[in-house]
């Protein structure tokens, strides 16, 4: 499995805020999160934005969804409105348990004047909340509740012997068995709010901080991690020197990892 990192900045000086990670398993491509910049990314850097197999949405905050009607309309039109439908098979929208009314509503909402259609853009919903989905040959996807702000949702990916889990914005509570999700990953991409330091605002807006991830990444024996969608405002040398110190040197991914192969 091949994971490209398109962006991990959530609130970002910049007002560049996005969430997308890029998942390559032989020729499918699943897309996790699509904030705001992720087509753009894709575009720029992949040049297959139209050819996207699956997108799964963990919830709908802004830095995790809004780029998704960019992302379907992208596969209708070209950069000129100009009708281009080429794809064969339909786009997978991976959303757990119903959380598709909100997140649809949601961009009705913030762009009114597109038509949020599934069968109009060739999507169609996969709800991977009670059993898992099936993608492709020997690609299952399964999906685990989460503790933030709104409802939100953490994903497995199996392939082989090799199991990736993408932990979205969440505090960590024993009650999410999440000890559980991670056991033996081989990579956990874990989405935290900052370190130890920043402890009481992590708490206020539902994050769990580096410390924290790190302790449960190493009671679930992870091989891999990487810390994403830390506070801008925050020193990520704090987070990383944090995390290190748990897990060990080989076990935290740089921050400014851009490939990583599994
Ligand atoms: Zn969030
Ligand atoms: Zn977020």
């Amino acid at each position: 499995m091949k994971i490209n990192i398109l962006s991990t900045i959530s609130y970002d000086v910049s007002h560049k805020e996005s969430l997308g990670f890029l998942i390559r398993i032989n020729n499918f491509k699943l897309l996790l999160d699509c904030g705001p910049y992720i087509p753009q990314i894709l575009n720029e850097n992949f040049s297959f934005r139209n050819n996207i197999d699956a997108v799964f949405i963990s919830h709908d905050h802004v830095d995790h969804a809004i780029g998704l009607p960019w992302l379907l309309n992208s596969i209708v039109y070209d950069e000129y409105y100009k009708i281009i439908d080429k794809r064969t098979t339909p786009i997978k929208l991976i959303i757990p348990n119903n959380n598709e009314s909100a997140i649809l509503k949601y961009l009705k909402q913030t762009s009114p004047w597109m038509f949020i259609k599934c069968d109009y853009f060739h999507a169609i919903i996969e709800d991977p909340s009670n059993k898992p989905v099936i993608l492709d040959e020997d690609l299952i996807i399964e999906s685990f509740k989460l503790k933030h702000s709104i409802e939100n949702w953490g994903i497995t990916i199996k392939h082989g012997n090799k199991k990736i889990c993408y932990i979205s914005d969440t505090l960590i509570t024993k009650q999410l068995g999440l000890d559980q999700k991670i056991k033996d990953c081989d990579l956990v991409i874990f989405n935290i709010g900052g370190s130890s330091k920043e402890k009481k605002m992590c708490n206020d807006y539902a994050f769990a901080t580096s410390k924290e991830a790190a302790l449960l990444c190493k009671s679930s024996n992870v091989k891999k991690v990487l810390f994403t969608h830390v506070f801008h405002q925050y020193d990520l040398k704090n987070v990383v020197s944090e995390a290190t110190e748990i897990l060990g040197n080989e076990r935290v991914l740089p921050i400014s990892s851009q490939e990583i192969i599994i």
